[in-house]
């Protein structure tokens, strides 16, 4: 009887501390467990620091599409191909897009330029078609995909970029389309992976 109530004691004196020590030990740890990772690592999006202020800077015009496109170039940014539209295309408003998205070959790999006419809200001159100039938001992708893939980075850009113009100008699914759906065209390239694309977006 004397030994098993020394049993009990020891239970108290010792295992009880030790359990409360290991519950007390692993909640510390809970909060520098490693991160889930999930399995299919996503790239970080460069999207510059202002790039919210500037998107919600202007009271916007309806818009019905959004437009994809490839730039057809292995570099460029909103400078120099804006540069292009207006001194070789002889388009005064300059870039033809609202939207470019760089792949690190004159801009950052990923990275948002906001085009003047998505500032300005006027018409694009990127669909060769009126109806998808005036309703339609381009966005170029700098690269060419009939020979290349785009870059992890430009496509999370490109997600987060479709995501938010999506919220904001209320456009459905259906109507986020590549040039080559309304024009003869291969833009934006054999690559392009719009279905991959599509099932990511709601
Ligand atoms: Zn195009």
């Amino acid at each position: 009887m004397i030994k098993c109530k020394w049993s009990y004691l020891m239970c108290f004196i010792f295992i009880i501390p030790v359990m409360y020590g290991c519950s007390s030990t692993s909640s510390t740890h809970v909060s520098t467990l490693p991160t889930y990772k999930s399995r299919r690592p996503q790239p970080d999006i460069v999207v510059p620091y202002s790039i919210q202020k500037e998107l919600n800077q202007f009271k916007i015009r309806p818009w019905k599409y959004i437009v994809i496109h490839h730039s057809a170039s292995d570099k460029g940014n909103a400078t120099s191909i804006g540069k292009y539209h207006r001194e070789e295309r002889g388009w005064v408003n300059g870039l033809g897009y609202d939207f470019l998205i760089g792949n690190g070959n004159g801009s950052r790999d990923g990275q948002i330029e906001v085009g003047s006419r998505w500032n300005k809200q006027i018409d694009g001159a990127h669909a060769g078609n009126p109806e998808y100039n005036k309703h339609g938001i381009g966005i170029c992708l700098v690269g060419n995909f009939d020979n290349d893939y785009p870059t992890n980075q430009q496509i999370s850009s490109l997600l987060y970029l479709i995501n938010y113009l999506q919220k904001r100008c209320n456009i459905h699914k259906d109507n986020i389309i590549m040039h080559k759906t309304f024009r003869k065209t291969v833009c934006p390239g054999k690559h392009f992976p719009y279905n991959k694309l599509l099932a990511r977006l709601k």
